[in-house]
């Protein structure tokens, strides 16, 4: 391989918005055929927005107390997330931020628990009658709370089927304080228009798409049928540091994986992708990711992922 002829393909990559680290990376690209994408951020915007606030126990007669205790779930959740860079965060405190507020809330050892959720102690102002309260609070996936003791969450509690039915419509999570789950909030995200067509010039290079992700099996689902990956190449509900895995996995099968992602939670499968393959880091996503890959896609536009490969594969045969 002439060097030249390979620093034309990573010029032209670059003229795209494709990134590459080395002029090596190329032959990588070239030899993928199975292409791990990332959900979250990945294939959707990654801008979730809020859709629902339910209740544990659902809605009472009384409607002003539950209007009531539905936005202390939203202003709780929303303080705790206040510090999380995660989509779902960012939906809950853009959800809380346009309220009319009489206090403030003080937020104390915040924790954020990759790929579980967030726990923090929020102060609420009582405004000019109350004292101040203090809450635990807690926000994230059901099973992560139950291990962390909260109630309203097992297998037989109504809460949990609110949660599972919620599920079927979107990304859900459960919202919790000192030590009981209260409510339930549901978010929408939106697929890229880039993704449907991306994912079938791939196919069309001889790649399988895969879909990788933390969300529930639902929500990896729907977006799967959305942009046309199968059913079977869909793995939902993994923890960050079980995605390294998944790829490591395929790889074993004998497969050269490329990967695709965004997120903190997506860095050491990205790494692990580009050890043996290709990972690929969205531009618009996180530092992490973007070190963790081999290429960065500078637009969050998924038609430059086929593009890469396009290009790799002419520019080697043309020095071939
Ligand atoms: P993805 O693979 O879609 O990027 P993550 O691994 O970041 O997802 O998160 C997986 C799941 O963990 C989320 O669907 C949610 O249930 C929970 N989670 C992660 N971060 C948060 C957070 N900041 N607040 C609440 N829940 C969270
Ligand atoms: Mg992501």
């Amino acid at each position: 391989a002439t060097p030249t002829a390979l620093l034309v393909g990573t010029g032209r990559a670059a003229q795209l918005g494709i990134v590459i680290k080395g002029p090596e990376i190329l032959e990588s690209t070239r030899r993928v055929d199975t292409m791990v994408l990332d959900k979250t951020g990945t294939l959707t915007e990654g801008r979730m927005s809020l859709a629902e606030v339910l209740l544990d126990g659902g809605d009472s007669p009384d409607r002003e107390r539950d209007d009531e205790q539905r936005a202390l779930v939203l202003r709780l959740a929303g303080a705790a997330e206040s510090a999380s860079e995660h989509p779902i965060a960012q939906a809950i405190t853009a959800a809380t931020r346009g309220a009319d507020e009489h206090s403030g809330e003080t937020v104390q050892d915040f924790a954020n628990h990759a790929g579980r959720g967030v726990t923090a102690t929020v102060r609420v102002d009582g405004g000019t009658h109350e004292d101040p309260t203090s809450y635990e609070v807690a926000v994230g996936r059901p099973g992560w709370l139950a291990e962390l003791g909260v109630t309203g969450v097992g297998e037989h509690d109504p809460l949990t089927r609110t949660f599972r039915d919620a599920e079927g419509r979107g990304t859900a999570v459960v919202v919790a304080w000192d030590g009981r789950a209260r409510g339930v909030v549901t978010l929408r995200d939106e697929v890229k228009p880039s993704a449907a067509p991306a994912v079938a010039e791939l196919r069309a290079l001889g790649i399988t798409p895969h879909l990788l992700t933390g969300d529930n099996r639902a929500t990896a689902e729907h977006v799967a049928a959305e942009v046309g990956i199968a059913p079977e190449h869909v793995t939902a509900e993994v923890l960050p540091e079980d995605k390294l895995d998944v790829v490591a996995r395929l790889q074993d099968e004998g497969h050269v994986v490329g990967m695709v992602g965004d997120g903190v939670n997506d860095a050491a499968a990205l790494a692990q992708a580009g050890r043996r393959g290709l990972g690929l880091a969205m531009g618009t996503g996180t530092d992490v990711a973007i070190e963790a890959g081999d290429i960065t896609l500078v637009r969050g536009d998924l038609g430059t992922v086929p593009a890469a490969i396009r290009i790799s594969r002419t520019t080697l045969r043309i020095i071939k």
